[in-house]
């Protein structure tokens, strides 16, 4: 029998597609198909994990990404098999994950963690218009660190070349979020045993100059202080 989409889920266009694939099981509570909340937790994201077959084996590669509207770019060399592979057409899984916090629970079966992930089904496609080249490239800039792409030298037209960019679109998929406290059993809250979470946070840490680094280029503000990424 097919999975059963969750049953609080409107279509709309502003929900990711769903399928059997990418239908909520187990804690549909925690998931929704909200396009908004996907799109915040990619772009607040840093690394995705892209999974795909290949030659009869499965691989999960961790990749940088950027989003531009409803497409997610990856980029790399164009010798890059992950990539290739993708822009040979391979149904891909791509998944990012924000760790909120770690969740201690009184008993060992309810110890959790607080997340904010998505998971996104597709094909993906090479690109190969310059201009769209360009645009992914300023994104994935943008991603790293906002104001990048006015100081990068940007990519020229044979580093274009070198580079495989590929456009995934961003369209079946589920998103899943886990926020609160433990939840333990009843019979476990009063043992006296500490309970709670330990949030987590990624933080990037002061610019630190290349050695090769002229000594009259100076920090960029977004390179000049520890900021959270959110
Ligand atoms: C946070 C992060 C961001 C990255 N961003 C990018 C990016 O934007 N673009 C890009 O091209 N690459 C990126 N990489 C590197 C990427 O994970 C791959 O190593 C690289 O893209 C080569 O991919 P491939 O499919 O050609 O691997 P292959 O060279 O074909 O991989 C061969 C084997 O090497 C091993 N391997 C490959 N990559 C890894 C890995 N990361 N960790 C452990 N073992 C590995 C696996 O066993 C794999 O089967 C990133 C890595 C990290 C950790």
């Amino acid at each position: 029998m097919p999975p059963e989409r969750a049953p609080d889920v409107e279509a709309n266009d502003r929900a990711l597609r769903s399928t059997g694939r990418s239908s909520l099981r187990r804690k549909r509570e925690r998931g929704s198909f909200d396009r908004t909340t996907a799109e915040e937790i990619l772009d607040e994201g840093i690394v995705c994990h892209v999974g795909f077959s290949d030659g009869g084996n499965t691989f999960v590669v961790p990749m940088a990404y950027a989003r531009i509207d409803d497409t997610l770019y990856l980029h790399g060399a164009s010798a890059n098999r992950t990539l290739r592979a993708v822009a040979a057409g391979a149904q891909i899984c791509a998944t990012v994950t924000l760790l909120d916090a770690l969740v201690l629970a009184r008993s060992a079966f309810h110890h959790s963690v607080n997340y904010r992930s998505v998971t996104l089904f597709g094909t993906g496609r090479r690109v190969t218009d310059p201009a769209e080249g360009l645009a992914a490239s300023v994104a994935l800039l943008e991603h790293i660190a906002p104001g990048r792409s006015r100081d990068a030298r940007l990519p020229t037209p044979a580093e274009l070349v070198a580079t495989l960019i590929v456009a995934v679109r961003i369209d079946e998929g589920s998103v899943k979020i886990r926020t609160g406290d433990p939840i333990d059993d009843a019979e476990d809250l009063d043992l006296g045993i500490w309970a709670g979470i330990i949030p987590l946070e990624t933080v990037a840490g002061r610019g630190q100059p290349a050695a090769d680094l002229d000594g009259s280029v100076t920090l960029p503000p977004y390179a000049e202080r520890p900021q959270r990424r959110r």
